[in-house]
């Protein structure tokens, strides 16, 4: 295509032309679905930019919160409540903190793939083979588990990272901001990619609840985001849909971050018909489904 004999920088069609997400019924009789993810980022969150500020000892102790503190008081509430969680956690975050995840694996939750320097998957990046293989092998390696869910680290993504992660067996990917509902993406060759199990960044508390040098901006109070949070996930289970939490240990673990959590997750259980669940159940529920389709 070509306006005046000039290439077209940008393609006269839709990045992403997977088909329209299909309508199938939750499980159990639910009406809509809380997928419930943590993303275990630890030192990586901050080393992914510069290395260098390996160095800098009080930026990193944003991210070992995680493992003295926000991991341990998280699990303690998923206990109590019941509830089971994905956690997508970077190579680096096994390797230097092996005991927090034993800890969250023993627990009985999932485990999902999150890239090893959290190096933010770009276009043409030379890092993008050894980021998805060194997670991989350290997930095996020191917890001896094979992920089926990946979230792209920094929320983005581009076509040479679906290919490999369908090439690798991954079953689903939850970071595209698209839609209420899973979809199954279409690679640009035509065949079938990755489940997708769409985010918003409402559920992202990383903006509401950390500052700092690198990451600055105002925090909010507890109630301003329990409001946000109730909204969306009310107004979504009218559509029939899903929401996808994306929390950090080293945000929502803090204190007051992890008591506005307990309330909004007792809200999503009040209303009795919301399937709070992991991403593994999710994608294999949409997995029984399609087949159902195509039987
Ligand atoms: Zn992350």
């Amino acid at each position: 295509m070509s306006w005046e004999g000039k290439p077209e920088p940008v393609p006269l069609a839709p990045a992403n032309r997977a088909p329209l997400a299909p309508e199938y019924p939750w499980p159990a009789g639910n009406k809509a679905a809380m997928f419930l993810s943590f993303d275990v980022d630890a030192e990586s969150a901050w080393t992914a930019k510069d290395p260098a500020r390996y160095g800098e000892l009080v930026t990193m102790s944003f991210g070992g919160f995680e493992a003295r503190v926000g991991v341990p008081k998280l699990l303690e509430l998923l206990r109590e409540e019941g509830m089971k969680a994905t956690f997508f956690i970077t190579g680096w975050s096994v390797e230097a903190h092996p005991a927090m995840c034993e800890a969250i694996l023993r627990d009985g939750h999932e485990i999902g793939h999150h890239g090893f320097h959290h190096l933010m998957p770009m276009p043409g990046d030379p890092s993008l083979v050894e980021e998805v293989d060194r997670g991989l092998d350290s997930l095996k390696r020191r917890l001896g588990v094979v992920p089926v869910g990946y979230r792209a680290p920094s929320g983005e993504s581009c076509e040479e990272l679906r290919v490999l992660l369908k090439e690798r067996g991954l079953l689903y990917s939850s970071s595209w901001r698209d839609d209420v509902r899973p979809y199954r993406h279409l690679l640009d060759d035509g065949t079938p990619g990755l489940i997708e199990l769409p985010v918003t960044m409402t559920y992202d508390d990383w903006l509401y609840g950390l500052s700092q040098r690198y990451s600055p901006r105002s925090m909010f109070p507890a109630e301003h985001v329990l409001s946000i949070w109730k909204d969306e996930l009310a107004e979504t289970r009218d559509w029939g849909g899903m929401v996808t939490t994306v929390l950090h240990p080293q945000v929502s673990g803090r204190p007051m971050r992890l008591r506005l959590l307990r309330n909004f997750l007792r809200y999503a259980r009040d209303f009795g018909d919301v399937w709070i669940a992991t991403g593994e159940q999710i994608a294999a529920h949409f997995a029984a489904c399609e087949k159902g389709d195509r039987a």
